[in-house]
């Protein structure tokens, strides 16, 4: 069978940023057919989630061996957690043998890795509001000490130092028109023929 390979679609972004909704929201909306691919990890399950669906939990020793046997195209341990995540390469097959563009939902880390391999991957960092904005915002409140407001200023730059490494950044500030704006992004790149 000659399996189109559609572009992988990357998407990274600060946890809580309500990223997991609009990965959601894209499966169903989005104008290309994405397929999310679903990442393997040592970390637990949480309540309501499901092996295989949410996750691939893997103890230690299986994740490992599926390393040393070169079943994924990255992996990192994130937050420094101990724990490890990885993207199988079974997952990008999976979703190209559904004619799909596989989604990836992974850290910068990852991010980066599979640019690597795959430069014509299509990056998206979801960022919080600029610094400025973020700065009147949490003064306008004045419900944050100084100290809160410094340490919350020092983060937001630490994320734009990141989103500069991706192609695309969209800002998350109103869920409806962050969506419609990868939905933008991914027409533009099926139209520009980043097909395979
Ligand atoms: P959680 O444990 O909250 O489900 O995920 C924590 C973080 O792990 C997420 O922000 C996500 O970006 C990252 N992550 C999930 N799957 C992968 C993966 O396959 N590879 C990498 N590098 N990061 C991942």
């Amino acid at each position: 069978m000659n399996i189109q390979k559609h572009p992988i679609v990357v998407l990274s972004g600060p946890s809580g940023s309500g990223k997991t909704t609009i990965v959601k929201r894209l499966v169903s909306a989005a104008p290309v057919q994405l397929v999310k691919s679903i990442s393997a990890t040592t970390r637990a399950a949480r309540p309501n989630e499901v092996d295989g669906e949410d996750y691939y939990f893997l103890t230690d020793e299986e994740f490992r061996r599926r390393l040393a046997e070169d079943q994924f195209i990255e992996f990192a341990e994130v937050f420094s957690s101990g724990f490890l995540y990885g993207t199988l390469k079974s997952e990008l097959d999976r979703a190209w043998s559904r004619n799909g563009w596989a989604f990836l939902e992974i850290d910068v880390e990852g991010a980066m890795k599979v640019v690597h391999q795959y430069p014509q991957a299509v990056t998206i960092f979801l960022r919080t509001p600029s610094p400025d904005e973020f700065e009147r915002r949490l003064r306008r409140r004045g419900t944050e000490s100084e100290e809160i407001i410094q340490k919350r200023l020092a983060t937001a730059a630490r994320e734009l130092e990141l989103a500069s490494r991706y192609r695309y950044v969209v800002v998350n500030d109103q869920l409806d028109q962050a969506v419609s704006e990868i939905c933008e992004i991914l027409r533009s790149e099926e139209n520009s023929g980043n097909a395979g």
